[in-house]
């Protein structure tokens, strides 16, 4: 049960030994989509050198137009795990759909977009793995409506759920989504699970992602996914919204100067 009613103490989400949740504190970070050897390598040794705990890339891509790149799939997990076998670092990757199960055996946490938050078919048959779930809030969708979504895996036996805040729709288009932070200390009262802050997706600019991570970090965020790309302006995917390794890094350095005050 997500309820922190029954359940009074922070749930903390191990994995592998790197924890989120109840005062642990993670950055998973990296590119939106996997997109060679070289390019997640790179990235995945960038970000951990700066302090990442998590390496996320996408393989599985869920677009809006048909003919946008689609991700590199199968090949796109294969990489991920190169990057895990050099790096060390386990990874976060996004599934779509059920038949893609197998490929995700090695892959540490799964991810559920925003787009399959209410796909209860897919909830319930990852609620009968023990794979930490990534659970993205979906574009329009209520706290309460988030809950049930997290409720659904952990029905089916799996309650290492972390809650992730991306974003909602609004009427305001300058930005991607609109960051909903009252999300962060409202789901702290409705629940126990973690929360990450992803101000990648919820901004859709580069530029707003440092201030809203620490906006994160204030509000009292577990944690925070933030996409890195090696050649933000060559990105196949979300490169708009997606920091340099530079950049990255000077996040950290704020972010980690804020933490003992969260
Ligand atoms: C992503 O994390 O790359 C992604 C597609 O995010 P969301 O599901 O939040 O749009
Ligand atoms: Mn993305």
């Amino acid at each position: 049960n997500a309820n922190r009613k029954f359940h009074p103490q922070d749930t903390v989400v191990d994995v592998n030994g790197v924890k989120v949740g109840g005062g642990n504190f993670q950055i998973i970070a990296g590119p939106c989509s996997v997109e060679s050897l070289d390019q997640i390598c790179s990235v995945a040794e960038s970000v951990k050198a700066s302090g990442a705990g998590m390496l996320r890339g996408g393989a599985f891509k869920p677009r809006t137009s048909p003919y946008a790149f689609q991700g590199m799939r199968d090949k796109g997990i294969d990489l991920l795990l190169e990057a895990k076998k050099a790096t060390g670092l386990p990874i976060v990757s996004e599934i779509m759909d059920l038949s893609q199960m197998p490929l995700f055996e090695e892959v540490d946490v799964i991810q559920v977009g925003a787009r399959n938050m209410q796909n209860f078919e897919l909830l319930k048959e990852l609620g009968k793995t023990t794979k930490p779930i990534l659970l993205k809030r979906g574009l329009s969708s209520t706290l309460q409506e988030l809950l049930m979504s997290a409720e659904y895996i952990m029905a089916g036996g799996n309650g290492r759920v972390i809650l992730c805040e991306r974003g909602i729709r609004t009427f305001e288009t300058t930005t991607r989504n609109t960051l909903d932070l009252s999300a962060v200390p409202l789901l702290k009262t409705m629940t126990h699970l973690p929360i990450v802050v992803d101000p990648s997706h919820a901004t859709g600019l580069s530029k707003l992602v440092k201030p809203m991570a620490m906006a994160a970090v204030a509000c009292g965020a577990d944690g925070l996914l933030i996409e890195v790309h090696n050649d933000p302006i060559h990105a196949l995917c979300d490169g708009q919204q997606s920091l340099t390794p530079e950049a990255f890094t000077d996040l950290v350095k704020s972010v980690q100067n804020i933490l003992p005050f969260a």
